[in-house]
């Protein structure tokens, strides 16, 4: 059995849980690392790894088939153009790069030689994600109008490059770029058009929040909402279908679905009052005509990632994550920055 081995470039956090905890194939192991910090170095050789100071270095190492690009992500589109030049099948930390034209650039050096491409997006597998979709999927929904997806915290973020733009930080690259793809995901509409706010409640030159409303040709609408500083919190998903609506509150999935039972409505002619006040638009609904069901199940396949990506080396599946999908989320990425920028809501097809 032809054993691939990997290195990685940036053993900071996420290189190092590539590593260590994510899991893979027999056929699949990261041999080297390279990080410009002396203590991850010593990290990586305590880990088992052959420790390179120079990406150089890494990249003219035979035995290394491809390279996880894990730095911070300003210089994920130089390293992963080098890789690539240097023949080596590359693996990209989320955002893959910091423009769609920088991604595009690799899409083609990669076509050029052959050569796999991938961006990581393991929230692909979460679970809060795959109830969502399997809900979509089953059509118990009815044709679904309305997406808002929100991660918020209350700590800020982390005083490091992630607070830097010239870095590639902010949250529309940190937790956007995961976000956006799910989306994408659960709809086959293309982006019509793209509005986004952020704010800087940090000194900070990155976005720290930002409220990003997309359109789809199909009429459906979403929203991408990402806070830092929130105390209370928004429901993760709240999905609005035809037929019915869901919630998933929080990680622990806590939420429910409420369908229609009974599509008869009978309208008051007089206004009675009622827990809404004087309106009859908004008085409750007979409980009768619903019913409220807890979430379905879903099982992730934490797996997939290495799994698929050595069935790809070997030329037995396409890549799960795929190149051009990874191009849309940047090229949506772009059109939110210009939005925020211009103020002004961006058509595109996309
Ligand atoms: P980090 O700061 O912990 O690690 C970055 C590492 O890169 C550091 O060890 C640093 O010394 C090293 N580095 C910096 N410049 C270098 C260079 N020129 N050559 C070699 N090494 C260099 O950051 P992190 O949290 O590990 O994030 C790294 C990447 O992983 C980012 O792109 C981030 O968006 C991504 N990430 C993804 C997920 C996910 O769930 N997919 C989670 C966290 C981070």
């Amino acid at each position: 059995m032809a054993v691939h081995q990997l290195g990685i470039i940036g053993y900071g956090g996420m290189g190092s849980y590539h590593h260590k905890k994510m899991p893979k194939p027999d056929n699949l192991r990261y041999v080297a690392a390279c990080d410009s910090s002396p203590a991850r170095r010593e990290l990586a050789k305590a880990d088992g790894l052959i420790a390179y100071e120079n990406p150089n270095d890494l990249l003219n190492d035979p035995t290394v088939e491809a390279v996880l690009i894990a730095t911070p992500n300003h210089l994920h589109f130089p390293l992963a153009m080098a890789a690539l030049e240097r023949e080596k099948h590359v693996i990209c930390e989320k955002p893959a790069t910091l423009t769609a034209a920088e991604f595009k650039q690799l899409m083609d050096a990669a076509r050029e030689r052959n050569l796999l491409l991938t961006c990581h997006q393991n929230r692909r597998m979460d679970k809060d994600f795959l109830v969502i979709q399997k809900l979509i999927q089953s059509g118990e929904l009815g044709e679904v109008f309305r997406l808002e997806s929100r991660v918020e915290g209350s700590r800020g973020i982390a005083d490091t490059w992630r607070r830097k733009k010239e870095f590639g930080g902010g949250m529309l690259y940190d937790w956007g770029a995961h976000l956006i793809d799910q989306i994408l995901l659960l709809t086959p509409g293309k982006v019509t058009s793209v509005f986004m706010r952020q704010q800087h409640l940090i000194d900070s030159d990155a976005d720290d929040n930002f409220r990003l409303e997309l359109e789809f040709d199909t009429g459906l609408s979403a929203l991408v909402e990402i806070g830092t500083c929130n105390f209370i919190m928004h429901p993760l998903w709240y999905v609005l279908g035809r037929k019915g609506s869901a919630q998933i509150d929080y990680w622990d999935l806590s939420g429910k679905v409420v369908t229609l039972t009974n599509e008869t409505i009978c309208w008051e002619d007089e206004i009675k009052p009622n827990i809404a006040g004087p309106s009859i638009t908004m008085a409750p609904r007979a409980e009768d005509t619903v019913a409220v069901k807890p979430l379905p199940e879903a099982k992730p396949d934490d797996t997939f990632f290495y799994r698929n990506f050595v069935q790809a080396l070997e030329g037995a599946e396409p890549l799960c994550v795929d190149p051009a999908q990874t191009l849309r989320v940047m090229q949506i990425i772009d059109l939110a920055f210009a939005s925020a920028e211009q103020n002004q809501v961006l058509q595109c097809k996309i």
